[in-house]
């Protein structure tokens, strides 16, 4: 994986199969996923958040750099300002 860990090949498409793109062992993301993350940017751009949350900020980890981030929530993902991924907890 481009993260340097090793899984079988059966067990990397099956995870791809139900969606799953982040590595088992470490969380990175598994593959090239600037579409994607392309994608939630236009979903994030075309959800208002609930004016009561609007200023409403949250602390993240970016599973793919590492790096914490202070962002404001949104009810579809939460963007690492570091890396621009959106594979974050
Ligand atoms: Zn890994
Ligand atoms: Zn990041």
């Amino acid at each position: 994986m481009r993260c340097g860990h090793t899984i079988h090949l059966g067990c990397l498409k099956e995870l791809c199969l139900h969606s799953h793109f982040a590595c088992p062992v470490c969380s990175k993301t598994s593959s090239d996923m600037s579409h994607i993350w392309a994608s939630l940017d236009r979903e994030v751009a075309a959800t208002v958040m609930p004016e009561e949350l609007r200023n409403k900020v949250v602390w993240i980890i970016c599973n793919d750099c590492g790096v914490y981030n202070e962002v404001c929530v949104h009810i579809i993902a939460q963007k690492c300002s570091s890396s621009n991924s959106y594979n974050t907890r």
